[in-house]
């Protein structure tokens, strides 16, 4: 079998909600949006049902509408792009509570689904998504007589914990929904880590459940190990890999892995690169291809069979670093072709 191994710990997804539920003053969702940061909505999820989590956030309602079937009728299931034209159908027959973000959405939503739950979403600054402060005032009226079921909006630079915005979001978020007698929802990750005067009455974790960073004390959720295919001997001034960018040294063994760009490696981490066999580092070299990425193993004592991208010694934020990216974006970006795992 040559595809690689994507390892997933759901026990540590549980222990990750149950630890950064503890740390929230009031009650913990989950956000499984982009199948679960790319590791399986339906174990995923159903995992966090099964730690305690009554209530899960998703970017739009056809993921809604797949975690309906998976969890079947009970938790809250929230919609951040609200609901948009073509939503009706999706929204009631799976009772998704979408949070609207505007005028239209609003009056989009009581007019064809009456009674029907629904949240709000405000912008406090980031200029993402949800209501700025006018329509907020022109609407609140209407909104708070159909009773929403949550008020949120979202911090533009939580994981930076110094940065002035978060107190600035806080002071208008504060400001927007003060005397309402609404559930408020300001932190995800990021915002759980800055104290409980952002924690209001729910909170969204998402990344922190898969083990990324801005939580440092997450257990780690993924392994990914990626067989060799093939290893040669390349002597001085040979070449390895498109555009010939690498040449050997010296007399070098390079091993040929199993998987490249198509599966998420993306081939901006080329030059910076590592993999790992056991607690050795050995570099990439060459371009990644789609399909394939040569590795450095001169040296080694022993031939690996496989080779380990993320897993104990390194994270995937690490791995992120290579690429100057995010542990968000490899995570979402994980190929379908790797054999997955659940642990
Ligand atoms: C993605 C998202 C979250 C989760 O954020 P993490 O940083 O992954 O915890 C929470 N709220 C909103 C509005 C989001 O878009």
């Amino acid at each position: 079998m040559a595809t690689g191994t994507l390892k997933i710990d759901l026990s540590a997804v549980a222990s990750n909600w149950r630890d950064l539920s503890a740390m929230a003053s009031g009650k913990a969702g989950a956000v499984v949006k982009a199948d679960a940061y790319g590791l399986g909505l339906a174990q995923v999820s159903k995992t966090l049902a099964r730690a305690g989590a009554r209530e899960f956030f998703v970017a739009v309602a056809e993921e809604g509408v797949a975690l309906r079937q998976i969890l079947g009728k009970g938790p809250r299931i929230n919609v951040f792009s609200g609901h948009m034209a073509g939503d009706t159908k999706l929204i009631r027959d799976a009772n998704l509570t979408p949070m609207l973000n505007s005028i239209d959405q609003m009056l989009r939503h009581v007019e064809a689904l009456p009674g029907r739950p629904f949240g709000i979403q405000l912008d406090t600054g980031m200029n993402r998504l949800g209501m700025e402060e006018a329509e907020w005032a022109a609407l609140r009226d209407l909104a708070l007589a159909q009773k929403p079921t949550l008020i949120m909006s979202h911090l533009a630079c939580a994981d930076a914990p110094d940065h002035a915005m978060n107190a600035r979001q806080l002071q208008v978020f504060t400001q927007m929904t003060a005397g309402l007698d609404v559930p408020r929802s300001l932190a995800a990750t990021g915002g759980i880590l800055l104290g409980s005067d952002y924690h209001f009455d729910t909170v969204r974790p998402g990344i922190g459940l898969y083990g990324g960073m801005p939580f440092v004390d997450a257990r780690p959720v993924v392994t990914l190990d990626i067989p060799v295919i093939q290893i040669r001997d390349v002597a001085v001034g040979e070449t390895v890999g498109y555009s010939n960018t690498w040449v050997a040294r010296g007399p070098s063994r390079i091993a040929t892995i199993s998987a490249g760009y198509a599966d998420g490696i993306i081939r901006a981490m080329g030059p910076n690169a590592q993999l790992h066999t056991g607690s050795s580092a050995v570099p990439v070299v060459g371009r990644i291809s789609m399909d394939m990425i040569g590795v450095d193993v001169t040296g080694l004592a022993q031939e690996p069979e496989h080779l380990e991208l993320i897993g104990p010694h390194q994270s995937v934020d690490t791995v992120a670093g290579f690429a100057d990216t995010i542990g968000y974006e490899i995570l979402t970006s994980l190929g379908a072709r790797y054999n997955r795992v659940y642990i």
